[in-house]
């Protein structure tokens, strides 16, 4: 007999069929098809489903849910939005997924290592100026949350000079970084870095995390590349700073409401450059097969992943 198992997402159509097409290749006797195709029996066995931007009215309609497989890494909405607590919430930790941030850190770290956003401005002023080029070992890093992505991150950016110091949440003792932990050790690394990239989950404790005082913790000309979460960043403040002449360049890959409106006075301040939320898509290929495997192991052995932590919401 085959085991149906629900997938819940607001996404693109193309996107759900490519994913549901290489999580079901991956699968015995287990098939993954659309919420809306299951039967009233379906709704009300399924223990498992698969989510992408779910909504949460679907959840509730599946009241045997023990978990569900997200194919995004950010979960905060899940954690927000989810009908109860018992269910479990198995995110997507895929290496492919970490390779792929760290290619785009090492990308933007650049960009504004070679003082990139400055000739191209010049270029449209038609203006030959040369500025000091400085060393990579002279460009201290920071990275703010050294989970999955943070990690592999910053070991790029080492492997090409550049002097990293991570920050997390509690004392990480196998470090191969240099690391700083709690209030001081943040003001620490932002007083430190030349640029500071935020890689923190969105958390009631990292909402609002850089606002004016800590972005004046910054150095003078220092850049922010935020690959992580708008709201993590106080975008008011960050305008402020950057407009003050205190940080030099903001890089910001997500914003609090996305996609960002078109009014809003970002899209206009020459000294930020806006991504459209691109850094770290989920790879289809490898994420369906780390899905597929978790949900194998599941229905095989009943072994649930490690799903996020409630109280801490990642
Ligand atoms: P992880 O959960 O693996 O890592 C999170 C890191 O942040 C950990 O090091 C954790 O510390 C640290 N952290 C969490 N809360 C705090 C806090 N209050 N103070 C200090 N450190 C804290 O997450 P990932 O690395 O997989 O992903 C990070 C985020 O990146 C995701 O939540 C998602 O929002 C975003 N993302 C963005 C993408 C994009 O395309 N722009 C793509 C994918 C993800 P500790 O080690 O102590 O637990």
């Amino acid at each position: 007999m085959t085991i149906v198992v629900p997938f819940c997402g607001r996404i693109t159509p193309r996107e759900r069929q490519e994913s549901l097409d290489a999580i079901n290749a991956a699968l015995n006797n287990i098939r993954v098809i659309p919420f809306e195709d299951l039967t009233d029996g379906e709704r009300r066995t399924a223990r498992m489903a698969v989510v992408a931007n779910p909504d949460p009215e679907d959840l509730r309609d599946l009241p045997m849910l023990e978990w569900v497989q997200s194919l995004w890494a950010g979960v905060e909405r899940l954690v927000e939005e989810m009908p109860h607590n018992a269910v479990r919430i198995v995110r997507m930790t895929d290496p492919q997924l970490a390779q792929t941030m760290s290619e785009a850190v090492l990308a933007w770290t650049l960009y504004i290592h070679r003082d990139m956003p400055v000739y191209r401005e010049q270029q449209e002023a038609k203006r030959w100026l040369q500025h000091k080029l400085l060393m990579p070992e002279d460009r201290p890093v920071g990275i703010l949350g050294m989970g999955n992505l943070g990690r592999v991150a910053a070991q790029r950016l080492q492997a090409n000079g550049f002097p990293v110091t991570g920050w997390t949440r509690t004392p990480w003792t196998k470090a191969d970084i240099p690391m700083m932990y709690g209030p001081s050790g943040l003001e620490t690394i932002l007083r430190k870095s030349s640029i500071v990239v935020v890689l923190l989950p969105l958390t009631p404790q990292t909402r609002g995390l850089l606002d004016d005082w800590r972005l004046g913790q910054m150095q003078e000309g220092a850049a922010l590349l935020n690959f992580a979460r708008g709201p993590i960043v106080d975008q008011a403040a960050l305008i402020r700073a950057l407009d003050r002449g205190h940080l030099d360049h903001a890089v910001l890959d997500v914003f609090e409401r996305e996609p960002l409106k078109k009014d809003d006075p970002l899209w206009a301040n020459p000294r930020v450059t806006i991504l459209p939320h691109i850094t770290a898509p989920t790879q289809t290929g490898t994420a369906s097969l780390l899905a597929a495997g978790n949900i194998q192991e599941f229905f095989d052995h009943g072994r649930i992943p490690e799903a996020v932590n409630r109280e801490l919401g990642y």
